[in-house]
């Protein structure tokens, strides 16, 4: 142990779901990135006693108008789409798709404006608190490479699919089931070899309309051997959802498509399930597969209303996703008052619905987001041993959008945060105990 700084001040962060733990005087010790002493009052001589640290440790001590949270989770944004947020959304998803992503993803066989485009969605997107992402990418390898090259600079945790499609799609931006495995093979042989941490691959067929199904199974069995995560999209929209039945006649539901292709795994991500029938529910409870909630985008899109409050009371893990660009903001303080929104919206229209409130919400950002990636023993909270992925919040920093004139307490510092805040409350951002963002002059 030859580092080792102790934060002194307050912090909030989740255990569950129902409940936000606030602690208004606490310390937090990390070394080499991880946590190694966390403290609910700040006794620091008591937590310095139980520090393996060989070396004096530095002290960081927050003002009154500061706390920590954990970093956000980003379960789902495509990166190549980031210049067209805010674009199309007179359009529903299949149109929309053929008008503003195909052509625009397209153009990231240029790597010199993948490049430029990738830098700014990873300074964008770790400028708005999300330390972990699931990344899709384009058809293209080399672009990919580029993403994962940007993303180990920033220092952002993060998973990179490049998007397999060889059906249903322009015939100028698709591939042949062959060229699709064989780069999928390059971009997984690229990834071994770099072995990074924090930046890793996820097989990435862009949904059940775009691929085959010999396409599919061969990306599961890649999964398979390779143990990968997969994400993809599922039931976003009521025309893709009839679509999906016609052209795959032979499966009972969209979720069974995935099943019969072998995709759906403990280390599964879909994005939307908007449509999802009670028999696939139970399938993906049984298949352990995640689902990232998009409010953002199921409204853009007038793709419909997303009941994640069904979806968590059927067992399903559940996190948040941005969805850029069916989604218009990279910001998953954005997409927690956008879920309960919607959640708000459909408690309207069915008696017995309990909508999401911000301490649920703000658990599907971090800690759930953590579960629904299996990384809740690495990220999520401040629990010892895990890394120190961290948001040092200042609600009364130079350019706040908050004011408030109250004393208030740690816990509605992040209420005011949460309804009112943005990334300019963001001042730093540790990805494991790196500050990869720092706003503090
Ligand atoms: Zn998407």
């Amino acid at each position: 142990m030859d580092e080792c700084t102790i934060f002194i001040g307050p912090y909030v962060h989740s255990f569950e779901q129902k409940h936000i733990t606030c602690v208004e005087n606490g310390l937090i010790a990390v070394s080499n990135g991880k946590i190694i002493g966390v403290s609910d009052n700040q006794d620091i001589d008591a937590l310095r006693s139980t520090l393996p640290c060989s070396v004096s440790p530095k002290f960081v001590t927050l003002n009154n108008s500061e706390f920590f949270c954990p970093g956000f989770v980003d379960l789902h944004i495509h990166a190549p789409q980031f210049p067209n947020a805010g674009l199309g959304y007179d359009l529903t998803l299949l149109q929309w798709l053929k008008k503003y992503t195909f052509p625009l993803e397209k153009k990231y066989n240029d790597i010199k404006f993948a490049r430029k485009i990738y830098r700014a969605v990873v300074d964008r997107t770790l400028s708005c608190g999300t330390t972990t992402a699931c990344y899709f990418c384009t058809i293209y390898v080399e672009s990919c490479i580029t993403f994962v090259e940007e993303l180990i600079e920033a220092g952002q945790r993060a998973f990179v699919g490049k998007v397999n499609m060889n059906t249903g799609c322009p015939p100028e931006y698709s591939e042949t089931t062959s060229s699709s495995i064989a780069d999928t093979e390059k971009f997984i042989d690229f990834m071994k070899n770099i072995k990074n941490s924090l930046v890793k691959l996820i097989i990435t067929p862009r949904f059940a309309v775009t691929c085959d199904m010999p396409l599919m199974t061969t990306l599961a069995e890649l999964a398979k051997k390779h143990d990968l995560y997969i994400q993809t999209h599922i039931s976003e929209n009521k025309d893709e959802v009839n679509y999906v039945k016609e052209i795959f006649p032979e499966c009972s539901s969209y979720t069974d498509v995935y099943d019969k292709a072998g995709l759906l795994t403990k280390k599964t991500v879909l994005a939307h399930g908007v449509y999802l029938t009670n028999p696939e529910l139970k399938l993906l409870k049984e298949r352990g597969s995640s689902i990232a909630h998009c409010p953002i985008s199921n409204t853009s899109l007038q793709s419909g209303f997303c009941n994640v409050r069904m979806l968590l009371n059927e067992g399903l893990s559940v996190g948040l996703g941005t969805d850029v660009a069916g989604g218009y903001s990279p910001s998953i303080i954005n997409c927690m008052r956008a879920a309960m929104n919607m959640s708000i919206h459909i408690s309207f229209l069915h008696d017995n619905h309990i909508p999401l409130n911000y301490h649920e919400v703000f658990y599907l950002a971090t800690l759930g987001g953590a579960k629904a990636l299996q990384m809740e023993n690495l990220i999520g909270n401040f629990t010892m041993g895990k890394d120190f992925d961290a948001l040092r919040i200042d609600l009364n920093c130079q350019d706040t959008p908050i004011d408030y004139f109250n004393e208030l307490t740690l816990s509605e510092k992040l209420q005011k945060f949460l309804y009112l805040g943005d990334d300019r409350n963001i001042r730093q951002v540790y990805v494991k105990g790196n500050l990869v963002k720092n706003k503090i002059q």
